[in-house]
Protein backbone atom coordinates (compact mmCIF):
# COMPACT_ATOMS: atom_id res chain seq x y z
CA UNK A 1 0.00 0.00 0.00
CA UNK A 2 0.93 3.30 -1.01
CA UNK A 3 0.10 6.46 0.52
CA UNK A 4 0.39 9.61 -1.24
CA UNK A 5 0.33 12.87 0.54
CA UNK A 6 -0.90 16.32 -1.33
CA UNK A 7 1.49 18.63 -2.39
CA UNK A 8 2.23 20.81 0.08
CA UNK A 9 0.60 18.89 2.90
CA UNK A 10 1.80 19.88 6.15
CA UNK A 11 4.30 18.18 8.16
CA UNK A 12 1.53 17.27 10.92
CA UNK A 13 -0.52 15.75 8.64
CA UNK A 14 1.99 13.35 7.26
CA UNK A 15 2.88 12.85 10.72
CA UNK A 16 -0.66 11.52 11.36
CA UNK A 17 -0.65 9.64 8.52
CA UNK A 18 2.46 7.73 10.12
CA UNK A 19 1.02 7.55 13.37
CA UNK A 20 -2.36 6.20 11.75
CA UNK A 21 0.24 3.48 9.63
CA UNK A 22 1.60 2.13 12.63
CA UNK A 23 -1.95 2.26 14.81
CA UNK A 24 -2.87 -0.13 11.55
CA UNK A 25 -0.07 -2.31 12.22
CA UNK A 26 1.66 -0.75 9.23
CA UNK A 27 5.95 0.71 8.93
CA UNK A 28 5.66 3.51 7.53
CA UNK A 29 8.45 3.96 4.75
CA UNK A 30 8.17 8.01 3.66
CA UNK A 31 10.13 9.03 1.11
CA UNK A 32 10.14 13.22 0.87
CA UNK A 33 9.81 14.59 -2.86
CA UNK A 34 10.57 18.06 -3.54
CA UNK A 35 6.70 18.43 -4.36
CA UNK A 36 5.32 16.37 -2.19
CA UNK A 37 5.42 12.99 0.46
CA UNK A 38 4.86 9.77 -0.48
CA UNK A 39 4.28 6.99 2.58
CA UNK A 40 5.29 2.96 1.74
CA UNK A 41 3.69 0.74 4.11
CA UNK A 42 4.97 -2.31 4.69
CA UNK A 43 3.24 -4.87 6.27
CA UNK A 44 0.23 -6.12 4.53
CA UNK A 45 1.29 -5.06 0.92
CA UNK A 46 -2.16 -4.74 -0.52
CA UNK A 47 -3.47 -2.89 2.23
CA UNK A 48 -7.20 -4.49 4.17
CA UNK A 49 -9.85 -2.15 2.42
CA UNK A 50 -10.97 -0.61 5.15
CA UNK A 51 -7.38 0.30 6.37
CA UNK A 52 -7.35 2.04 2.65
CA UNK A 53 -10.55 3.59 3.47
CA UNK A 54 -9.14 5.06 7.28
CA UNK A 55 -6.53 6.54 5.51
CA UNK A 56 -7.98 7.70 2.26
CA UNK A 57 -9.94 10.35 4.84
CA UNK A 58 -7.11 11.76 6.38
CA UNK A 59 -6.48 15.19 6.11
CA UNK A 60 -3.25 16.07 3.55
CA UNK A 61 -3.83 12.37 1.80
CA UNK A 62 -4.62 12.75 -1.71
CA UNK A 63 -4.96 9.06 -2.16
CA UNK A 64 -3.46 5.52 -0.95
CA UNK A 65 -3.08 2.98 -3.80
CA UNK A 66 -3.11 -0.68 -2.92
CA UNK A 67 -0.86 -3.05 -4.39
CA UNK A 68 -2.40 -6.17 -5.69
CA UNK A 69 -0.24 -9.12 -5.12
CA UNK A 70 0.28 -11.26 -8.39
CA UNK A 71 -2.07 -13.79 -6.63
CA UNK A 72 -5.52 -13.17 -4.91
CA UNK A 73 -7.72 -16.07 -4.80
CA UNK A 74 -4.74 -18.42 -3.58
CA UNK A 75 -4.08 -16.11 -1.03
CA UNK A 76 -4.57 -17.00 2.84
CA UNK A 77 -5.47 -12.97 3.10
CA UNK A 78 -8.28 -13.40 1.02
CA UNK A 79 -9.24 -16.83 2.87
CA UNK A 80 -8.04 -16.96 6.64
CA UNK A 81 -9.88 -20.56 7.12
CA UNK A 82 -8.11 -23.73 5.47
CA UNK A 83 -9.76 -25.18 2.31
CA UNK A 84 -10.81 -28.47 2.09
CA UNK A 85 -11.48 -29.87 -1.12
CA UNK A 86 -13.52 -33.27 -1.30
CA UNK A 87 -12.65 -36.30 -3.68
CA UNK A 88 -14.89 -39.00 -3.54
CA UNK A 89 -15.63 -39.44 0.35
CA UNK A 90 -12.21 -37.97 1.16
CA UNK A 91 -11.82 -34.69 2.60
CA UNK A 92 -8.09 -32.88 2.18
CA UNK A 93 -7.62 -30.22 4.27
CA UNK A 94 -8.80 -31.24 7.75
CA UNK A 95 -7.83 -32.56 10.70
CA UNK A 96 -7.23 -36.12 9.04
CA UNK A 97 -4.36 -36.69 6.70
CA UNK A 98 -5.20 -38.94 3.64
CA UNK A 99 -2.28 -40.86 1.99
CA UNK A 100 -2.48 -41.40 -1.85
CA UNK A 101 -1.12 -44.47 -2.98
CA UNK A 102 0.08 -46.60 -6.24
CA UNK A 103 2.13 -47.20 -9.01
CA UNK A 104 3.87 -44.03 -11.08
CA UNK A 105 2.71 -46.15 -14.38
CA UNK A 106 -0.57 -48.24 -14.89
CA UNK A 107 0.85 -51.27 -16.92
CA UNK A 108 -1.26 -53.98 -16.77
CA UNK A 109 -4.93 -54.63 -15.03
CA UNK A 110 -2.83 -57.39 -12.52
CA UNK A 111 0.05 -55.26 -11.69
CA UNK A 112 -2.76 -52.14 -10.56
CA UNK A 113 -5.39 -54.75 -9.11
CA UNK A 114 -2.65 -56.21 -7.25
CA UNK A 115 -1.19 -53.22 -5.63
CA UNK A 116 -4.93 -51.35 -5.29
CA UNK A 117 -5.63 -54.05 -2.87
CA UNK A 118 -2.33 -53.80 -1.08
CA UNK A 119 -2.24 -49.69 -0.53
CA UNK A 120 -6.11 -50.38 0.76
CA UNK A 121 -5.71 -53.11 3.27
CA UNK A 122 -2.37 -51.16 4.39
CA UNK A 123 -5.06 -47.79 5.07
CA UNK A 124 -4.16 -45.61 2.22
CA UNK A 125 -7.02 -43.53 1.36
CA UNK A 126 -6.91 -42.69 -2.52
CA UNK A 127 -5.36 -44.46 -5.60
CA UNK A 128 -2.86 -43.15 -7.79
CA UNK A 129 -1.55 -44.00 -11.22
CA UNK A 130 -0.58 -42.71 -14.62
CA UNK A 131 -2.12 -43.66 -17.44
CA UNK A 132 -0.79 -40.51 -19.66
CA UNK A 133 3.48 -40.35 -18.55
CA UNK A 134 5.22 -36.97 -19.31
CA UNK A 135 8.35 -38.80 -19.59
CA UNK A 136 11.42 -36.92 -20.52
CA UNK A 137 12.44 -39.10 -23.35
CA UNK A 138 10.02 -39.30 -26.31
CA UNK A 139 11.23 -43.30 -26.92
CA UNK A 140 10.49 -44.48 -23.28
CA UNK A 141 7.17 -45.42 -22.44
CA UNK A 142 4.43 -43.04 -22.75
CA UNK A 143 0.98 -44.36 -20.42
CA UNK A 144 -1.45 -46.72 -21.41
CA UNK A 145 -3.49 -44.20 -22.56
CA UNK A 146 -7.48 -44.77 -22.51
CA UNK A 147 -7.47 -48.47 -21.04
CA UNK A 148 -4.99 -47.26 -18.53
CA UNK A 149 -7.68 -45.03 -17.02
CA UNK A 150 -10.24 -48.19 -17.61
CA UNK A 151 -8.22 -50.15 -15.51
CA UNK A 152 -8.04 -47.37 -13.25
CA UNK A 153 -11.89 -47.25 -13.16
CA UNK A 154 -11.73 -50.94 -12.06
CA UNK A 155 -9.63 -50.96 -9.28
CA UNK A 156 -11.80 -48.02 -8.05
CA UNK A 157 -14.71 -50.31 -8.12
CA UNK A 158 -13.44 -53.04 -6.33
CA UNK A 159 -11.49 -51.12 -3.41
CA UNK A 160 -13.89 -48.00 -3.06
CA UNK A 161 -10.60 -45.55 -3.10
CA UNK A 162 -10.98 -42.44 -5.45
CA UNK A 163 -8.64 -42.29 -8.75
CA UNK A 164 -6.22 -39.68 -8.99
CA UNK A 165 -4.07 -39.70 -12.73
CA UNK A 166 -2.49 -37.43 -14.71
CA UNK A 167 -3.67 -35.14 -17.23
CA UNK A 168 -1.14 -34.21 -19.96
CA UNK A 169 -2.89 -32.80 -22.87
CA UNK A 170 -6.18 -30.91 -23.18
CA UNK A 171 -7.59 -33.39 -25.61
CA UNK A 172 -7.86 -36.13 -23.08
CA UNK A 173 -9.73 -33.74 -20.59
CA UNK A 174 -13.32 -35.34 -21.39
CA UNK A 175 -11.64 -38.67 -20.80
CA UNK A 176 -9.69 -38.48 -18.09
CA UNK A 177 -12.88 -36.40 -16.05
CA UNK A 178 -14.92 -39.16 -17.44
CA UNK A 179 -12.66 -42.22 -15.17
CA UNK A 180 -10.85 -40.27 -12.69
CA UNK A 181 -11.69 -38.35 -9.40
CA UNK A 182 -8.84 -35.86 -9.02
CA UNK A 183 -6.83 -34.36 -12.09
CA UNK A 184 -2.97 -34.24 -11.41
CA UNK A 185 -1.11 -31.56 -13.49
CA UNK A 186 2.11 -33.00 -13.77
CA UNK A 187 5.46 -30.96 -12.60
CA UNK A 188 6.38 -30.55 -16.35
CA UNK A 189 2.83 -28.99 -17.05
CA UNK A 190 2.61 -26.32 -13.42
CA UNK A 191 3.09 -23.63 -16.00
CA UNK A 192 1.14 -24.66 -18.78
CA UNK A 193 -1.48 -22.11 -18.58
CA UNK A 194 -3.72 -23.39 -21.38
CA UNK A 195 -4.10 -26.76 -19.31
CA UNK A 196 -4.64 -24.91 -16.03
CA UNK A 197 -7.82 -22.81 -17.25
CA UNK A 198 -8.99 -25.81 -18.84
CA UNK A 199 -8.85 -28.27 -16.25
CA UNK A 200 -10.56 -24.84 -13.93
CA UNK A 201 -13.19 -25.12 -16.00
CA UNK A 202 -13.75 -28.74 -15.91
CA UNK A 203 -14.45 -27.89 -11.66
CA UNK A 204 -12.78 -30.94 -11.17
CA UNK A 205 -10.54 -31.56 -7.69
CA UNK A 206 -7.16 -31.02 -8.70
CA UNK A 207 -3.51 -32.05 -7.25
CA UNK A 208 -1.42 -29.29 -9.16
CA UNK A 209 2.42 -30.49 -8.78
CA UNK A 210 5.00 -27.72 -8.28
CA UNK A 211 7.44 -27.59 -11.27
CA UNK A 212 10.85 -28.70 -10.81
CA UNK A 213 11.99 -24.72 -11.18
CA UNK A 214 9.37 -22.76 -9.85
CA UNK A 215 9.38 -20.88 -6.89
CA UNK A 216 6.70 -20.38 -4.41
CA UNK A 217 5.61 -17.31 -5.58
CA UNK A 218 4.88 -18.59 -9.04
CA UNK A 219 3.62 -21.74 -7.98
CA UNK A 220 0.76 -20.00 -5.82
CA UNK A 221 0.23 -18.05 -9.34
CA UNK A 222 -0.45 -21.66 -11.12
CA UNK A 223 -2.96 -22.39 -8.95
CA UNK A 224 -4.14 -19.16 -9.20
CA UNK A 225 -4.92 -19.85 -12.86
CA UNK A 226 -7.20 -22.86 -11.98
CA UNK A 227 -8.92 -20.75 -9.06
CA UNK A 228 -9.81 -17.85 -11.35
CA UNK A 229 -11.82 -20.19 -13.29
CA UNK A 230 -14.33 -20.84 -10.55
CA UNK A 231 -12.87 -24.12 -9.54
CA UNK A 232 -12.04 -23.85 -6.07
CA UNK A 233 -11.15 -27.83 -5.50
CA UNK A 234 -7.03 -27.44 -5.78
CA UNK A 235 -4.46 -29.57 -3.60
CA UNK A 236 -0.95 -28.08 -4.08
CA UNK A 237 2.08 -30.94 -4.25
CA UNK A 238 5.76 -30.59 -3.33
CA UNK A 239 7.74 -32.51 -5.28
CA UNK A 240 10.96 -31.64 -5.27
CA UNK A 241 13.16 -29.00 -6.71
CA UNK A 242 15.92 -28.87 -9.11
CA UNK A 243 19.15 -27.79 -7.42
CA UNK A 244 22.85 -28.66 -7.45
CA UNK A 245 22.75 -31.50 -5.57
CA UNK A 246 23.06 -34.88 -7.31
CA UNK A 247 22.81 -37.45 -4.18
CA UNK A 248 18.68 -37.39 -4.72
CA UNK A 249 16.97 -37.35 -8.00
CA UNK A 250 15.57 -33.53 -6.69
CA UNK A 251 15.71 -31.47 -3.52
CA UNK A 252 12.54 -32.08 -1.31
CA UNK A 253 11.53 -29.07 -0.49
CA UNK A 254 10.18 -29.45 2.90
CA UNK A 255 10.75 -25.86 3.80
CA UNK A 256 7.49 -24.85 1.45
CA UNK A 257 5.20 -26.88 3.60
CA UNK A 258 4.74 -24.29 6.27
CA UNK A 259 5.94 -21.57 3.79
CA UNK A 260 2.62 -22.36 1.69
CA UNK A 261 0.45 -22.90 4.92
CA UNK A 262 1.49 -19.29 5.81
CA UNK A 263 0.60 -18.08 2.45
CA UNK A 264 -2.37 -19.69 1.10
CA UNK A 265 -5.64 -21.55 2.71
CA UNK A 266 -5.14 -24.47 0.01
CA UNK A 267 -4.05 -28.24 1.29
CA UNK A 268 -0.69 -29.22 0.70
CA UNK A 269 0.51 -32.28 -0.34
CA UNK A 270 3.94 -33.78 -0.32
CA UNK A 271 5.40 -36.46 -2.52
CA UNK A 272 8.36 -37.83 -1.39
CA UNK A 273 9.00 -40.04 -3.95
CA UNK A 274 9.76 -37.94 -6.45
CA UNK A 275 10.79 -35.70 -4.01
CA UNK A 276 14.01 -38.20 -3.31
CA UNK A 277 14.38 -40.62 -6.04
CA UNK A 278 14.96 -43.14 -3.98
CA UNK A 279 12.99 -45.89 -1.97
CA UNK A 280 15.06 -45.68 0.78
CA UNK A 281 14.85 -41.68 1.58
CA UNK A 282 10.74 -41.72 0.63
CA UNK A 283 9.59 -42.96 4.45
CA UNK A 284 11.72 -40.65 6.43
CA UNK A 285 10.81 -37.54 3.96
CA UNK A 286 7.08 -38.31 4.65
CA UNK A 287 7.46 -38.59 8.20
CA UNK A 288 8.89 -35.22 8.00
CA UNK A 289 6.26 -34.04 5.90
CA UNK A 290 3.21 -34.93 7.79
CA UNK A 291 5.29 -33.34 10.55
CA UNK A 292 6.06 -30.27 9.02
CA UNK A 293 2.07 -29.49 8.65
CA UNK A 294 0.93 -31.44 5.15
CA UNK A 295 -2.37 -32.35 5.16
CA UNK A 296 -1.67 -35.65 3.01
CA UNK A 297 1.44 -37.37 1.38
CA UNK A 298 1.54 -38.95 -2.39
CA UNK A 299 3.74 -42.38 -2.44
CA UNK A 300 4.73 -44.72 -5.25
CA UNK A 301 3.80 -48.06 -4.66
CA UNK A 302 4.92 -51.01 -6.97
CA UNK A 303 4.37 -55.01 -5.93
CA UNK A 304 7.75 -55.24 -8.41
CA UNK A 305 9.89 -52.31 -8.29
CA UNK A 306 13.00 -53.88 -10.36
CA UNK A 307 10.80 -54.48 -13.39
CA UNK A 308 8.51 -51.12 -13.21
CA UNK A 309 8.62 -49.37 -16.71
CA UNK A 310 9.02 -46.06 -14.93
CA UNK A 311 10.01 -44.76 -11.38
CA UNK A 312 10.41 -48.34 -9.84
CA UNK A 313 13.47 -47.12 -8.09
CA UNK A 314 11.53 -44.75 -5.84
CA UNK A 315 8.84 -47.26 -5.33
CA UNK A 316 7.61 -48.90 -2.33
CA UNK A 317 7.14 -52.50 -2.24
CA UNK A 318 3.94 -53.08 -0.43
CA UNK A 319 5.04 -53.96 2.70
CA UNK A 320 7.30 -51.52 2.93
CA UNK A 321 4.59 -49.60 2.48
CA UNK A 322 2.45 -50.83 5.10
CA UNK A 323 5.89 -50.34 7.26
CA UNK A 324 5.38 -46.23 6.36
CA UNK A 325 1.69 -45.95 7.06
CA UNK A 326 2.43 -47.75 10.58
CA UNK A 327 5.11 -44.98 11.43
CA UNK A 328 2.84 -42.24 10.14
CA UNK A 329 0.24 -42.72 12.79
CA UNK A 330 2.43 -41.91 15.49
CA UNK A 331 3.90 -38.57 13.80
CA UNK A 332 0.60 -37.49 13.10
CA UNK A 333 -0.61 -37.97 16.20
CA UNK A 334 2.11 -36.09 17.92
CA UNK A 335 1.12 -32.83 15.68
CA UNK A 336 -2.55 -33.52 16.37
CA UNK A 337 -3.34 -35.30 13.12
CA UNK A 338 -4.20 -38.66 12.66
CA UNK A 339 -3.87 -40.73 9.72
C1 LIG B 1 4.21 -38.75 -11.27
O1 LIG B 1 3.47 -38.43 -10.33
O2 LIG B 1 4.41 -39.91 -11.63
C2 LIG B 1 4.96 -37.68 -11.96
C3 LIG B 1 5.31 -37.78 -13.24
O3 LIG B 1 5.26 -36.66 -11.13
P1 LIG B 1 5.97 -35.25 -11.43
O4 LIG B 1 5.08 -34.53 -12.38
O5 LIG B 1 6.02 -34.62 -10.07
O6 LIG B 1 7.34 -35.53 -11.99
MN1 LIG C 1 6.42 -41.17 -11.10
Amino acid sequence: MIVVMKSGAAPEQIQKAKDTMIELGYQPHPIEGVLRTIIGAVGDERGKPEDVEALSILEGVEKVIPILPAYKLASREFSPEDTKVTVGDVVVGNNKVPVIAGPCSVESEEQVMEIARAVKEAGASMFRGGAYKPRSSPYTFQGMGIEGLKILAMAREETGLPIGTEILDPHDLDAVVEYADVLQIGARNSQNYALLKQVGQSGMPVLLKRGMSTTIKEFLMCAEYILAEGNENVMLCERGIRTFETATRNTFDLNAIPVLKERTHLPIIADPSHGTGYWQYVTPMALASIAAGADGIIIEVHNNPEVAVSDGGQSLKPHKFKMLMEKAAPVAKAVGREI
